[in-house]
């Protein structure tokens, strides 16, 4: 059931996107009906979340069932709090990746809408959709009055048009559910320094689930699947030297690392200093040692100098086993994202960026090494077109199948044969069942494609 309306995008973006997922060769495929409520759907898709949460589990630390019955007891003794009602939780297994659990997520449920508001930014919005309770620092405007104790409800300010410390915001909001707030208006918006922690803790959201806030921090990582994908077709191997040019916040990193039962090293970049220091606390949490995080950019993190041992970049040509470029993208598979107020020019700017770092990534990369390159987005210019310049400009890579392979192959219109295609994989989220009132798949199966929108391509350096 779809219950806000599709993402909002400049008129500009729409024709763009709509002229990428309508191209050529995607009509000779399927014709223009077809393409077009598959484009509709992906556009009300992306203003929605996905229909369960998707947790990695450490499996360094601890067995998957271990885990698995630790985080059921912890969400069991979470809910007798909040709710009188015996709600059982359910948790299970992904079939074909072994560290991830899934927990189906309740929703749309109608929930009344309040005369009090509390306001909150877009991406605080967005996670209160995927389970979170309201954090102090996400509220942009509450009622005059508000005190502690307060039932309220929860409104995303979508376009960020939301002056701070309003009392009375009219642009373009979206309710995401009921709470009861925390802590008075003064103490949020009036005070030299700010409350910290919860503001409004949500008791009627309209899409329930968990909230993993404090539960089994070095157990537990919450990840999208496409992204724990990523850790597993990049296939570190315990010993290794890995490369994680654009690292921040370190999901991905520490997975790698994980998977390399932390022997070896994990070398994780990012060019945003304080982003570094996210990195390190996610390592210190899952007890990972094995990673050294860098500030640093990694269009310039080949070294000129001859070959040296080097801890920090930058680093001689060949030396590491694999690289993941993770590439800085226009996050448009995000979900739930109800509004992008971004004009063409900036989301069309990403494809000389991510060229600069793919140059730096291959020359980094030993011979017979691994490259795995994967965005969060939808586009073409940033996906498949990447793949077939990267296998134009650099003779010496070629495409290798991607283990597990669970979202689809790669789309249609940047030129790439068949063969090709089936070794890439898009995640293209698309309102399934519920809008064409089939029955609802089992979770394990439709969770491969109730995803967020990503893209993976691996190389080998020959
Ligand atoms: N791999 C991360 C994870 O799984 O947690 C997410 C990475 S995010 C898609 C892209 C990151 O690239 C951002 O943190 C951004 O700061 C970083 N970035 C952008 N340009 C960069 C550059 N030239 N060198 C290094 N990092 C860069």
């Amino acid at each position: 059931m779809s219950v806000f309306p599709k993402i909002s995008l400049k008129p500009e973006v729409t024709d763009y996107l709509r002229s990428v997922f309508l191209n050529k060769e995607v009509l000779d495929a399927v014709g223009h009906q077809e393409a077009e409520c598959r484009f509709q759907k992906l556009l009300t898709c992306l203003s929605h979340p996905p229909s369960y949460t998707c947790v990695r589990a450490s499996t360094h630390l601890a067995p998957l069932d271990e885990i698995r019955h630790k985080l059921g007891d912890e969400l069991k003794k979470q809910q007798m709090c909040s709710s009188s009602e015996d709600i059982s939780v359910q948790i299970l297994p992904h079939p074909r990746i072994p560290d991830v659990l899934l927990l189906p997520v309740d929703g749309p449920r109608p929930v009344e809408q309040l005369g009090s508001e509390v306001v909150v930014g877009a991406q605080c919005g967005s996670a209160v959709l995927r389970g979170a309770h309201v954090f102090v620092p996400g509220i942009v405007a509450s009622p005059k009055y508000m005190k502690a104790g307060d039932v309220v409800s929860v409104l995303s300010d979508v376009e960020g048009r939301c002056t701070r410390a309003a009392t009375n915001f009219q642009g373009k909001k979206v309710f995401v559910g009921n709470g009861v707030a925390h802590t008075d208006r003064s103490s949020i918006f009036c005070t030299d320094e700010p409350a910290k922690g919860i503001g409004v803790r949500m008791v009627e959201p309209i899409y329930q689930s968990p909230s993993f806030d404090g539960v089994l921090p070095s157990l537990t990582f919450l990840q999208n699947l496409p992204s724990v994908v990523v850790g597993h077709v990049l296939g570190p191997l315990p010993g290794e030297r890995i490369l994680d040019m654009c690292a921040a916040p370190g999901g991905k990193t520490c997975h790698i690392a994980a998977l390399m039962r932390d022997q070896g090293e994990v070398v994780a970049l990012d060019r945003i200093r304080n982003k570094i220091d996210q990195i390190r606390q996610n390592a210190q949490m899952l007890h990972l040692r094995s990673i050294k995080a860098f500030c640093f950019n990694s269009t310039k993190a080949v070294s000129s100098e001859p070959a040296q041992e080097a801890e920090g970049p930058p680093f001689p040509p060949e030396s590491f086993d694999r690289v993941l470029l993770d590439a800085p993208c226009s996050g448009l598979g995000q979900r739930p994202n109800m509004s992008c107020t971004w004009s063409l020019k900036e989301v069309c700017s990403y494809q000389p960026l991510q060229r600069k770092l793919f140059h730096a990534a291959v020359r980094l990369l030993k011979k017979g090494g691994v490259l795995v390159y994967s965005t969060c987005t939808v586009t073409l210019a940033e996906n498949e077109e990447q793949v077939a310049w990267a296998l134009h400009t650099f003779p010496c890579l070629t495409l290798l199948p991607q283990e597990p392979h669970v979202g689809a192959e790669g789309m249609l219109g940047a030129g790439l044969s068949p063969e090709q295609l089936r070794l890439l994989q898009r995640f293209s989220p698309e309102l399934s069942w519920e809008q064409s009132g089939e029955a609802a798949p089992p979770l394990p199966c439709r969770a491969d494609r109730d995803t967020i929108g990503f893209f993976i391509a691996k190389f080998l350096k020959n």
